[in-house]
């Protein structure tokens, strides 16, 4: 290490996994990234797109001042300049008196900063359309309605225990690429190795046998979209064999003795043909997951985006019910977030429960989720004329015109747009078409707190990083940006006073937490609590009152705070670089229930409804090709493909085709092949391995960087193709509306 050198320890935002990293500056340089080996979560891991933050931060492609479109061309400009011309295009909008003309799409990354979590929801607030998009909807979002109505809020996920686990059941899934998704769990490798050492079991269940599969000990492939069908097999299975054991948990569940009744279509027999999985082994896999001393049963993507999403989501909680596996060690439990976990507010044990369908989308009439829309809607509701038609459009650190179902129509949708603003760090293929473009610090320039994956962590912790590297003047941190916009639409004009906003949005907060049962601000005049918060402001203001007031807090203005042992502050959290080690997740029922019974729902109307439309399903399938997707370790959706380090060596925009189906379709493996579906189609190199099922074609998501207006340049000499212009914005889950991005019926041919 040279004299200029020094270290800084930060956590990784760039995906769920939530690492702890060390940073070697030389300067304002990063010179090097490595795993914080004392980090209490990640204890060293990093993994290849960790160890790249330092070249996402000195991209010379990232936005570096807010671009104004002039002439057709977009243009440096300053924010007041920035803000004048949004503020102008606006106005006619605004004039309508039509607060749904407006709509905002939050990518990804939304999930991953302290301003978005804490912030959007007041630009959402002052637009007060209901035109509310996200990446959720191409993605979790049937895994979060199964949750709030067994659980009663949309993050009450169980977590499988892998610490602890003898048994783990995965179904589309692929955590050694993903590093944990819904599961906040460095390592995976690591972590499933263990289970075995221990003596336990690790089984996979996926088209393509994928890194997970091969370090698992069994694979058996499925067919696409019909995990829910043998996931009912298995509950089938339990019931009829008399294998169900729900434990001491029992008697804080509803619905227990209807199971039998409502899965009774689904026995193995049944679903065998349509699930590609032989009667007898969905028999031995279902004996074994109720015979382990412990069991977790997890899935992902696979399961979440597929016709039967929410089906199949709701029956992994069902069957780590029937087996005793629900809320106990070594099966799935629900963490206890240190800030923000909604299931750990207020008095436990019951609440409003969930609804969701309070509006829905115009055209379609697909049903709003906690405040959202399907994104499959968005084009329809940009080019259907008539009230509620989405004239301008605010981008979130997202890129729908790559991630999200039948992009060609989108595209063509966009056109008829009177204002598109983005705030994002790149000139993509959704941002390039914008009327004015807002900049965003680096990851390495602000700061950094989980609030949301920590309630998904497989061990409870808190870390917060401050930021590594000075802001640059010339950026916003994106709070103030967001609130900025807010007043804009809010009608306050372009020059709002953005600290006596973030004041109000404080204050709001903090009006909250005087009137929550056990909260120690419950009480409290609002503004005496933002008093005894000190010279704070912005987010981290506000993160330290949610960790005062929480479960682990230190209390506030000289009231004691609710943590046991604990006593959680920013303070104290700035000085343990290294996060503090909350404990393993305990039992929490029933005190994390918020259903309106005060139960876990075992048996939810709305989804067992569902069930018929499964079992219709069944002897439904031809023998066409079908398309799934694939996660990639150096790959982040769409987004990190401009970094040099992870886009090296072989092209990974490929479609994977067994050797059978290549012989059959005359596919050449580094061919080329023509794929085909309702919405588009695409020309794609052929990789030609057995590692996929027959019948399956896979090719990743997030690619297809050949927008010329785009200035991405390392994405650009490697642009892969958009699978997106596959998927149909038709095909979706019928409950949740989230897009079927995988089991899309394709034709495939050779180019
Ligand atoms: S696994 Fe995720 S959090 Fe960990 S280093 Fe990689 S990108 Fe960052």
């Amino acid at each position: 290490m040279t004299e200029e050198s020094v270290t800084r320890f930060t956590t990784c935002p760039l995906c769920e996994a939530t690492c702890g990293l060390e940073i070697e500056l030389h300067g304002d340089e990063v010179a090097k990234v490595r795993g914080d080996s004392e980090d209490v979560f990640s204890a060293g891991f990093i993994c290849p797109k960790g160890a790249s933050i330092g070249e996402l931060h000195a991209d010379p492609d990232r936005i570096s001042a807010p671009l104004l479109r002039r002439d057709g061309e977009l243009v440096e400009a300053s924010w007041d300049e920035a803000f004048a011309a949004i503020e102008a295009k606006l106005a006619p909008i605004r004039e309508s008196g039509d607060r749904n003309s407006t709509g905002i799409y939050l990518g990804n990354p939304n999930a991953h900063t302290l301003d978005g979590l804490i912030y959007l929801r007041a630009l959402i607030k002052a637009t007060g359309t209901r035109n509310i998009f996200s990446a959720t909807s191409v993605d979790q979002l049937p895994k979060q309605i199964s949750s709030a109505s067994m659980f009663g809020t949309g993050l009450s996920i169980p977590i499988p225990d892998v610490d602890h686990t003898d048994h783990m059941l995965i179904l589309g899934a692929n955590p050694l690429a993903s590093n944990g998704s819904l599961m906040t769990a460095p390592d995976m490798r690591g972590k499933l190795r263990a289970i075995r050492g221990r003596g336990g079991k690790v089984v996979v269940i996926d088209p393509r046998r994928t890194r997970t599969a091969e370090a698992a000990d069994e694979h058996h492939p499925i067919r696409p979209g019909r995990d829910a069908h043998f996931l009912a097999a298995l509950a089938h299975t339990i019931v009829t064999e008399g294998l169900a054991a729900p434990g001491d948990v029992a008697e804080h569940i509803d619905g227990l003795d209807e199971i039998g009744e409502v899965v009774a279509p689904f026995s193995p027999e049944t679903v065998e043909e349509v699930c590609g999985i032989a009667a007898p082994e969905i028999r031995r896999i279902a004996r074994e997951l109720a015979a382990a001393p412990s069991a977790a049963v997890y899935a992902r993507i696979g399961t979440t985006t597929q016709e039967f999403g929410t089906l199949a989501s709701w029956l992994v909680d069902v069957l780590n019910a029937l087996t005793g596996n629900l809320d106990r060690r070594g099966g799935v439990m629900f963490p206890l977030a240190a800030a923000a976990q909604t299931n750990a507010s207020g008095a436990g044990g019951r609440g409003r429960g969930f609804e969701m369908g309070r509006w829905g989308t115009r055209v379609r009439g697909m049903p709003e989720a906690f405040g959202e829309l399907p994104v499959a809607c968005l084009a329809d509701e940009i080019t259907e004329p008539g009230e509620g038609r989405i004239r301008a459009l605010v981008t979130v650190a997202g890129n729908p015109l790559v991630s999200t179902p039948n992009v060609g129509r989108l595209g063509d949708a966009f056109d008829q747009l009177d204002l598109l603003v983005s705030i994002d760090c790149y000139l993509n293929e959704t941002t390039s078409r914008a009327d004015v473009v807002l900049p965003v610090l680096s990851p390495l320039e602000r700061s950094h707190y989980d609030l949301a994956f920590y309630q998904l962590a497989v061990r409870n912790v808190a870390n917060y990083s401050p930021p590594v590297l000075p802001p640059p003047a010339a950026i916003e941190p994106e709070w103030r940006t967001m609130l900025r916009l807010a007043g804009l639409f809010a009608g306050a004009g372009a020059g709002v006073d953005v600290d006596a906003f973030d004041d109000m949005v404080a204050l709001e907060v903090a009006r909250r937490e005087t009137v929550t049962d056990g909260s120690p601000a419950q009480g409290m005049e609002p503004a005496e609590v933002l008093e005894a918060l000190g010279e704070r402001r912005g987010p981290e203001r506000i993160l330290d009152l949610m960790l005062r007031c929480g479960p682990y807090g230190a209390g506030i203005a000289g009231r004691p705070g609710r943590g046991e042992g604990f006593a959680l502050s920013l303070d104290e959290l700035e000085r343990n670089p290294h996060g503090i080690d909350l404990g393993p997740m305990q039992p929490r029922l029933p005190e994390m229930l918020r259903t309106a019974s005060g139960k876990v729902e075992l048996c939810p109307p709305a989804i067992v409804a569902d069930l018929d439309r499964l079992s219709e399903a069944i002897g439904r399938d031809g023998d066409g090709m079908v398309l799934i997707g694939r996660r990639d370790l150096r790959s982040n959706n769409s987004w990190m493909h401009n970094v040099p380090h992870l886009v090296r060596g072989k092209d990974r925009c490929t479609m994977h085709v067994n050797p059978a189906d290549a012989e059959r379709l005359g596919l050449a493996a580094g061919g080329a092949a023509a794929v085909s579906s309702r919405a588009g189609s695409v020309v794609v190199p052929v990789e030609v391995t057995d590692a996929i099922m027959e019948g399956v074609v896979s090719i990743p998501h997030g690619w297809g960087h050949d927008a010329e207006s785009a200035r991405m340049g390392v994405a650009a000499a490697t642009p892969g193709v958009n699978s997106n212009l596959l998927s149909d914005e038709m095909l979706v889950d019928a409950i949740s509306g989230n897009a079927v991005l995988n089991g899309i019926p394709v034709a495939v041919a050779p180019a």
